[in-house]
């Protein structure tokens, strides 16, 4: 791909969007940024491109943008946007960023999507890699957009790319040495005309290129990935809890044992990993096959497992304090990552529940809530309702602040207990986003003796 005095219209003014402006320029072409608000939330990136001095524009998509040769689109964009339209329209092609960048990755690439475990798979790869000596970035949906580092990607370094379906969507020549379905459930349908199967269909296209000197993991205890008949020319390996694989990895008595070609090549104790949960145990899983995909040696592959700490604001452990054990979970931000966290601790529980709700129906979590939790402190908009439901079956204390919540939750606490904050909510009550509430309840935790 040549990108010389080429003039292309990147649309979303966000992380992924900047990155592909500041490629593009590098790369000698003409980029021209558009986004459709205009709030100060902006002002920070704002300030990337002006000190780039890259043109752009905000709170309108002008007819400027179509005065190009390639849009670029951000995840972030919906498919059916009215400047995506007009520009197919006009001929002109449309790729995402991740397309946009693969163009000029001298690397070999590791891509991984799925409904949930995304970012923590990604990092957790990233990680493994290079402990075991493999250079490795990690980039992607996960806060640095592959754009940003691929011209440092050197032959012999390793990507560990999140890919989200929504950059998977444009995509043409888009291939990984090494692609991953971790699972897919339910979710994002409004960008698929409410069908799943265009959804599924999407995250289908991260194999789309691959040949046969490639390779496709997948979970095999996944229904959606059961179902949905795969078709490529990529040798594929599976995982699973049950189903013993000639090519693959299962879990015999806590060990994920990994198969190639009928013959054990690796074991590892699950319960020696520093992440807790079944979800966990399958994102090791699909990064142990792509870690002895790419031939790391078994003892170093061991101790990079072990030392793996997790992803901030996914059931991380903030602190421990006489006995009792604070996590931050506050990326859990519906009812099926509190099934997940819940799961994850046979400590009584101390649970703050509540933020702004999209429609949680709590009747999926009564059971494991009874069975699990002490107390519950609601929090948030939601609170009132979070009140009515659990109140007659469990202890139940409305709050106004996480503050107030964590205040409490530390006095009720016993030894031994956790006090957990997943709140099965978006963040946007009270909060920017998640990563903020997860800092405030980290600082206020700190604050504790
Ligand atoms: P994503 O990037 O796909 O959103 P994250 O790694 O950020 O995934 O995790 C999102 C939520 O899903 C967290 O609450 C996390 O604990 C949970 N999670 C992580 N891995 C998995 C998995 N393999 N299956 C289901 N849930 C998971």
């Amino acid at each position: 791909m040549n990108l010389t005095n080429k003039k292309i219209s990147i649309i979303g003014a966000k992380r992924s969007g900047i990155g592909a402006a500041k490629l593009v320029k590098q790369l000698g072409g003409i980029p021209f940024v558009s986004d459709s608000t205009s709030d100060e939330k902006m002002n920070h990136f704002i300030q990337q491109l002006e000190n780039e001095n890259i043109q752009y524009e905000l709170g309108v998509h002008s007819e400027r943008v179509f005065d190009a040769e390639l849009f670029v689109v951000s995840p972030g964009v919906p498919s059916d946007a009215k400047v995506i339209l007009d520009a197919k329209k006009k001929g002109i092609e449309v790729l995402s960023e991740v397309e946009l960048a693969f163009n000029f990755c001298a690397g070999t690439i590791i891509s991984i999507t799925g409904t949930n475990g995304k970012t923590t798979t990604t990092a957790f790869l990233g990680h493994v890699l290079n402990e075991c000596g493999l250079k490795s970035f990690v980039a992607g949906n996960i806060g640095l957009a592959f754009s940003e580092i691929v011209l440092d990607v050197k032959k012999d370094d390793y990507v560990s790319l999140e890919t989200s379906s929504f950059q998977l969507d444009y995509i043409k020549n888009f291939r990984a040495k090494i692609s991953m379905i971790l699972n897919i459930t339910i979710d994002h349908l409004d960008r698929y005309d409410n069908k799943f199967e265009n959804y599924v269909a999407s995250k289908y296209r991260i194999f789309e290129n691959q040949t046969d000197s490639d390779a496709l993991i997948i979970n095999d205890d996944n229904e959606a990935l059961c179902n949905y008949e795969i078709k490529t020319k990529a040798p594929i390996k599976k995982f699973s809890f049950t189903k013993k694989l000639a090519n693959g990895v299962f879990v015999e008595s806590n060990f994920a044992i990994y198969f190639e070609n009928g013959i054990e090549k690796f074991r590892f104790n699950l319960n020696d990993l520093f992440i807790r949960g079944e979800h966990n145990w399958q994102n090791a899983m699909a990064v142990i096959i792509a870690a002895k995909l790419l031939g790391v040696n078994n003892e170093k592959l061991t101790k990079a497992l072990c030392s793996f700490r997790g992803v901030e604001h996914r059931l991380e452990l903030v602190k421990e304090i006489d006995g009792v054990k604070y996590i931050n979970d506050s990326k859990a931000t519906n009812i099926d990552s509190v099934i997940y966290a819940l799961k994850s601790f046979d400590n009584p529980i101390i649970l703050i529940l509540g933020g702004k709700d999209k429609g949680n129906d709590y009747s999926q979590i009564n059971d494991l809530i009874l069975s699990k939790v002490k107390k519950i402190y609601a929090l948030g908009s939601s609170r009132e309702k979070i009140f009515k439901f659990f109140h007659k079956t469990m202890k139940v204390e409305i709050k106004e602040t996480l503050k107030e919540c964590v205040d409490a939750a530390s006095k009720e606490a016993r030894s031994g207990d956790i006090v957990l904050l997943s709140p099965a909510c978006a963040s946007w009550d009270q909060y920017e986003n998640f990563e903020q509430r997860g800092n405030e309840f980290k600082k206020i935790v700190e604050t504790l003796f």
